[in-house]
């Protein structure tokens, strides 16, 4: 679609009309949940990132000056090295510490991503490219191989680290670097006589470009990322006559299905979820944009479908997604196990990352519900509580073998987890027109502008371990707003006080947001209650790994068992249906979370020495039953654990 369709005409109403998230700057956390995970990022997990991307070489790629050192990763079958991407590792590393800076300045940490821009810009080559690995070990192989070596992937983290280092000091260098390396991509791609019809296999750069249009006003940025989203999957494939360029059968292809890289055919016709996760969602966050940028009700269209069918049949109660190891993504639909599951830390990273931006075109809380459970659950447990180590599969189920580690093979997971934690404020508030927002909750102040005027919105909340959340406008003179506020799809009794008096908020919500539109004053306060019972989820049967199986979840958060809280394997308990189980706050426990207590029946091996088999089923007996937060384990003693619960 032409960018020429971008600006709606004076009154011609936009098909879809963005919210605009809050600078996450202007949200400050200034208690509870998040500010204890925040300061933990930006106090230890940015700086010591810093130091594992110097002690592993990950900077070393950029002494440009010096011929390379031998290959500390190996090639893999598919031609490619960890190696080949390290780019984008300190490019995310750059984005995370970006985010922090523009809260809190840090000449330091300023000083050590300078250093970094300086060499990137010693660099890059006199045509703008800018990828160190080809550019001092392969340049002769420059755009020969987009299908495996993630050569765009990489220059989308560089390009996204560029633009948040740019908002965070103003300074343009390193975002000049990066248009100038965009701008080889147009010289080099594109549908014009004399280009190359490619696309990077691995998505990324399709969203940075989205937002450097943002940045730059430039309706080439868009265009670029918009040829890329519609020439993905079109037939025959770029990425076989690409091979046959390379003299190699595209039939020798490792992966064997373009489906791996969502290439399979043009998205606007996929309908499910398939291939690598990562990619999959990356794509679908620059279609997202796309469809909102082009004013594409096809693109949209297509995000929907592939939503649904995502939280529908192929997402773990947590948000994981993408349970196998084998192409790192989606298998067939149901098919959720626990215990193998891989559930990369970046896939549900990146679902936040789109349904966040699903949310902005369409305000609808099965969106927002996504971002939430993946918050909770399914992105944080991929860092520790401490900080500084990591999960990259994030199982549902383990017998003691999966250690959280300090530094990982391919590191793709802890820069992302960084960034996500430390520009979080922009995902509570947005703002369109007259309307404000409410996305998510937990205690924070922020300053939104809207049209024109500074609105202070202050929550005072226990959330998520509690359900209630009083949320206080500052304003220096009152002003007609619409507040929409963010039913969660968990909470089946939700109720609403304006200045004291109740709302009827089955009148006022609509697609999981309850709608407030008054003249509000300053002081004015909504308080909210939602219910937040114990609940017990159970699986689709086609999940036939949780058969007979039940999940605890409080709120947003999805909880499990811990063999270092029950003194024996979860996959020995047996749950009543009828047991009560209880919340408490334990304060104790890393830094203070609910968890869940109860009785639950253990099946008893005492008088099975020396059998494996025989014909009566093992005993019960009584056990005390205790559930942690799923986001917490593996942070104390090693053990097993267990999400899904066998259920008498
Ligand atoms: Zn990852």
């Amino acid at each position: 679609m032409s960018s020429s369709l971008k600006k709606a005409d004076g009154g011609v109403p936009r098909l879809f009309e963005r919210y605009v998230p809050v600078d996450h700057a202007r949200v400050s956390f200034h208690s509870g949940f998040w500010k204890s995970w925040s300061q933990t990022v930006r106090d230890v997990t940015i700086p010591t990132q810093h130091k594992r991307l110097g002690e592993e070489g990950f900077l070393e790629v950029l002494d440009f000056d010096r011929p390379p050192g031998p290959l500390a990763r190996p090639i893999q079958p598919s031609g490619l090295s960890m190696q080949h991407f390290f780019d984008s590792d300190f490019g995310k590393w750059i984005e995370a510490a970006s985010y922090t800076l523009k809260v809190d300045p840090d000449p330091d940490l300023e000083a050590k991503i300078d250093a970094i821009v300086e060499k990137l810009e010693r660099g890059q080559m006199a045509d703008g490219y800018l990828n160190s690995w080809f550019i001092r070990r392969e340049p002769e192989k420059r755009w020969t191989n987009l299908r495996d070596l993630h050569e765009m992937y990489s220059m989308g983290h560089l390009l996204e680290g560029a633009i948040a280092y740019f908002e965070a000091t103003g300074k343009r260098r390193f975002l000049d670097v990066m248009i100038r390396a965009v701008d080889h991509i147009i010289d080099t791609f594109g549908t014009e006589p004399g280009k190359l019809r490619g696309y990077d296999a691995h998505e990324e750069i399709e969203l940075a470009l989205v937002k450097l249009y943002r940045v730059t006003g430039d309706p080439r940025h868009l265009d670029l990322a918009t040829y890329f989203v519609d020439e993905r999957g079109r037939m025959p494939s770029y990425f076989d006559e690409e091979a046959r360029r390379r003299g190699e059968d595209p039939a020798d292809y490792v992966y064997k299905t373009y489906a791996y890289s969502q290439a399979h055919m043009p998205v606007r016709e996929q309908t499910q979820v398939v291939g690598h996760a990562v990619r999959a969602m990356y794509l679908f966050s620059a279609m997202a944009d796309l469809a909102c940028e082009n004013q594409d009700p096809g693109l949209k269209a297509a995000c929907d479908r592939l939503f649904d069918n995502l939280t529908g049949r192929q997402l773990y109660v947590t948000g994981g997604l993408g349970p196998s190891a084998s192409n790192e993504g989606f298998t067939r639909e149901f098919d959720l196990p626990n215990e193998t599951a891989y559930a990369e830390t970046c896939a549900a990273i990146a679902l936040g990352f789109w349904a966040h931006r699903m949310a902005q075109i369409d305000l609808d809380g099965k969106f927002t519900d996504a971002l939430e459970t993946v918050l909770f659950n399914g992105a944080l447990s991929g860092l520790s509580r401490d900080g500084e180590h990591y999960f990259y599969e994030n199982v549902l189920e383990s017998h003691g073998q999966n250690r959280r580690w300090k530094w990982h093979y391919c590191p793709c997971c802890p820069t992302n987890i960084a960034r996500f934690i430390t520009s979080l404020g922009q995902y509570f508030y947005s703002a369109r027109g007259s309307d404000i927002a409410v996305h998510l909750y937990g205690a924070n102040v922020a300053e939104l502008e809207v049209e024109g005027r500074f609105v202070r919105l202050r929550q005072e909340t226990a959330y998520p371990w509690e359900g209630d959340v009083r949320l206080s406008l500052g304003l220096s003179a009152p002003a007609s707003l619409t507040l929409r506020l963010r039913n969660p799809g968990w909470c089946r009794n939700t109720r609403v006080w304006v200045n004291g008096q109740e709302i009827d908020c089955a009148v006022s919500t609509e697609k999981g947001y309850i709608a407030i539109a008054r003249e509000w004053a300053d002081g004015d306060e909504i308080r909210l209650s939602f219910d937040m019972p114990v609940e017990r989820l159970y699986a689709h049967p086609a999940v036939g790994e949780d058969a007979h199986r039940v999940a605890f979840k409080r709120g947003p958060v999805v909880y499990c068992v811990e063999e270092t809280d029950i003194g024996t394997e979860p996959q020995r308990l047996r749950m009543s249906r009828e047991a009560l189980i209880e919340p408490r706050f334990e304060d104790g426990l890393l830094g203070g979370a609910v968890v869940l207590e109860g009785e639950a029946m253990e099946a008893d091996a005492e008088d099975w020495a020396g059998t494996l088999y025989r014909g009566a089923p093992p005993r019960l007996k009584p056990k005390a039953f205790k559930a942690i937060p799923y986001h917490l384990w593996a942070n104390r003693d090693r053990g097993a654990m267990q999400v899904w619960l066998l259920e008498e």
